[in-house]
């Protein structure tokens, strides 16, 4: 790609574009976790905002090294991109769309992209389906129509065993997920095997009980903060007849409950959406990994919600990374 070799002539280096940032040579000592700079990473954006990449790899590092490594050996990567857009761009290996220019747009359902006629676009172009361009104006921009709308905030391409995050991603769990589908397929794509299917259906069952048990929690706490309201306000002494102090004591939640309505909470609203994440067996992995490694609270409320994925999650880490967790 020209694009690549003039940013490379002006002084860039490929190294800031297409990154080795990823597989020294030589990997620290085994450890669990290991800070970034040992990680399967590439940087595909002329623009890398450094502080975003190190939330990214912040959030790659709480996956054991051993099952990193062991990806990266086996040719699988992360990718990082500037923005959604260049999702895009990835997948069908085309030059980034700039930051900020008004260059993609959504029209008959599928995505345009429009280079400015600077940028040299590769003949082949991927997987990019129809390439528009007026040949009779020499000015003329390149036009690529993408064959899809794309909506996602990141994407695992299991052709090139490519995690594609856009580094404007910021705090949810984008990473972990698509980290989660590549760690599926490299290690035989247990996502789609009789055994995850198998827990992928016990906790289809199990999530009615979450769901009651959330109703429940997120009921109790709506009274109790009915009851926060009405001190507050001082207008009324009662609630359906009890004493307001009496109803906010009632109603409030132990530290116990607490806990266990934020861990349902965000499961249920970050990891294991039920119109996303536990549409399919795949879906569910994914939701299931981010949960397994975000945090210490997502794994507690993993673990007591979907205690047959949370184990097999569990099996699997001892099988790839003895010994980490
Ligand atoms: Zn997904």
């Amino acid at each position: 790609m020209r694009l690549i070799n003039k940013l490379a002539l002006g002084g860039l280096g490929l190294v800031s574009l297409f990154s080795s940032l990823s597989v020294p040579d030589n990997f620290a000592q085994d450890r669990c976790k290991t800070p970034s700079v040992t990680q399967p990473y590439e940087v595909r954006t002329a623009y890398p905002n450094q502080e975003m990449i190190d939330g990214i790899l912040k959030d790659l590092e709480k996956v054991p090294d051993p099952l990193q490594r062991r990806a990266s050996e086996g040719g699988y990567q992360v990718s990082i991109v500037s923005d959604t857009r260049n999702i895009n761009t990835r997948l069908f290996n085309l030059p980034e769309v700039p930051p900020g220019a008004n260059s993609a747009e959504t029209k008959d359902g599928k995505i345009i992209v429009t280079f400015s006629p600077d940028v040299d676009v590769p003949e082949t172009s991927g997987r990019a389906s129809v390439h528009v361009s007026d040949s009779s104006d020499p000015n003329a921009p390149t036009i690529y129509t993408f064959p899809k709308k794309v909506k996602y905030t990141g994407y695992f391409d299991s052709a090139t065993r490519r995690a594609i995050i856009p580094q404007t991603i910021n705090g949810d769990n984008t990473t972990l997920h698509e980290y989660g589908h590549l760690q599926a397929q490299a290690t035989g794509s247990v996502d789609e095997t009789g055994e995850f299917l198998s827990v992928y259906r016990a906790s289809e069952e199990r999530r009615e009980a979450q769901v009651e048990r959330y109703n429940e929690l997120n009921l109790k706490y709506s009274y109790w903060e009915t009851g926060i309201k009405t001190a507050q306000e001082g207008r009324y002494r009662t609630i359906n007849d009890v004493p307001v102090q009496e109803w906010i004591k009632r109603y409030a939640l132990t530290p116990e409950e607490l806990e266990e309505f934020e861990g349902v909470k965000s499961l249920r609203e970050t990891y294991t959406r039920p119109f996303y994440e536990m549409r399919t067996p795949t879906e569910f992995w994914a939701g299931v990994f981010s949960a397994y490694y975000d945090t210490p609270k997502s794994r507690v409320a993993l673990r007591t919600n979907y205690p047959e994925a949370y184990n097999f999650l569990h099996q699997w880490e001892q099988m790839y990374a003895p010994g980490c967790q």
